[in-house]
């Protein structure tokens, strides 16, 4: 986006002091990476105190690597830790001056949140959602502040990733929109505008591609191994597409193509009978260990336990992704 943000968005932005953030998985211990290495403080609420502590673990290991390569300094790693409050009560939440939900992406567990954060939050505060693809007219509806509920979409992992995908509901407004920009913005993102459409603009265009890859695997066109190479190298994508879904994870991958074809009705988006057979065996990718690929156990970092939910993997912040069997490496 081009166009100028007012200064009152930015004082807004600036006047952030704590983010509340719902889902301690992949994506919501990124964000909280991310903002608390811009100096803002993270309420890390997990339905289970477990997983919001192993969030803030797993946080801690990927804040190692980038000690390792001397990219930052130990100083600098424990004031950023020490930024993140792991919860699994949503009792602090008057405390936040800005929510983002980042749980399973399923319509039903969003709606409960966004009733949660309905309750506890002030009522100026902006509640957001990370979702890939549900609505966010839909889930605005379940509070009592439609106009304060935007789309706010990371990339993974959000550290790396430079965009941010901004989604505007039927009644969200221009000040919230203005708001979660300038947000972005303090977190070095670049913005996008998706119209209120199931996947929005980045999962819309790349959903059929996964699923696509799903199929070719399906029906013995190539090994996974093949696919992943044939598009890493013949298409130079940073990773192959059964890789990006390990990534993402097949469950999040199945959810998003079921919005889409429900939603838009259209047979193209049916998801693939196998990614669906590995989402029922439990192979949900990396943060299972096992997809497409197969991944090692998660290290701890020094003095802190490995978190019981996170992926297993090669993904940590400034360190790119590997993919596991191609060897194409990523520098998102
Ligand atoms: P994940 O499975 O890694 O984590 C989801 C977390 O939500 C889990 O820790 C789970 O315990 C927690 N959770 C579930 N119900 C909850 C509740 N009622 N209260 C609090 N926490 C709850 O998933 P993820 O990959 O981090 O995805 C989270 C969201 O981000 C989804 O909406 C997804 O579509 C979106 N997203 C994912 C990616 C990706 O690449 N995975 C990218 C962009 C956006």
């Amino acid at each position: 986006m081009s166009d100028e943000l007012s200064d009152e968005a930015r004082t807004r932005s600036a006047d952030i002091r704590r983010l509340g953030i719902i889902g301690a998985g992949q994506m919501g211990r990124g964000i909280a990476q991310l903002a608390a290495s811009r100096r803002i403080d993270v309420l890390l609420i997990d339905a289970i105190r477990d997983v919001a502590e192993g969030g803030k673990a797993r946080v801690a290991v990927d804040l190692a690597t980038l000690v390792e390569k001397g990219k930052i300094a130990t100083a600098e790693r424990d004031a950023i830790l020490a930024r993140i409050s792991p919860s699994d009560l949503y009792g602090d939440l008057e405390s936040v001056d800005f929510a983002v939900e980042a749980a399973t992406e399923a319509f039903e567990t969003k709606r409960e949140i966004f009733r949660a954060l309905d309750r506890g939050c002030r009522a100026d505060v902006v509640l957001a959602t990370n979702t890939s693809s549900i609505s966010i007219t839909a889930i605005a509806q379940s509070v009592t502040r439609p106009g304060r509920v935007i789309g706010m979409h990371f990339m993974n992992p959000p550290p790396l990733m430079k965009l941010v995908e901004i989604i505007r509901g039927l009644a969200t407004l221009d000040e919230t929109y203005a708001t979660t920009r300038a947000l972005a913005e303090r977190l070095d993102k670049t913005t996008v505008v998706s119209r209120d459409v199931p996947g929005f603009i980045v999962n819309r265009i790349l959903m059929p591609m996964l699923n696509e890859a799903c199929f070719a695997l399906y029906e013995g066109i190539g090994s996974a191994d093949d696919i992943d190479i044939a598009i890493g190298l013949g298409l130079r994508h940073p990773m192959g597409p059964l890789t990006l879904m390990d990534l993402i994870g097949l469950d999040t991958t199945l959810a998003i193509l079921e919005v889409l074809h429900g939603e838009l009705g259209d047979p193209k988006y049916r998801p693939c009978p196998l990614l669906r057979q590995y989402v029922a065996a439990g192979w949900l990718g990396r943060k299972s260990g096992r997809g497409f690929h197969q991944y090692p156990a998660p290290q701890a970092a020094p003095g802190l336990p490995a978190s019981p939910s996170t992926p297993a993997g090669t993904t940590g912040a400034g360190g790119g992704v590997v993919a596991p069997s191609t060897g194409v490496r990523i520098e998102p």
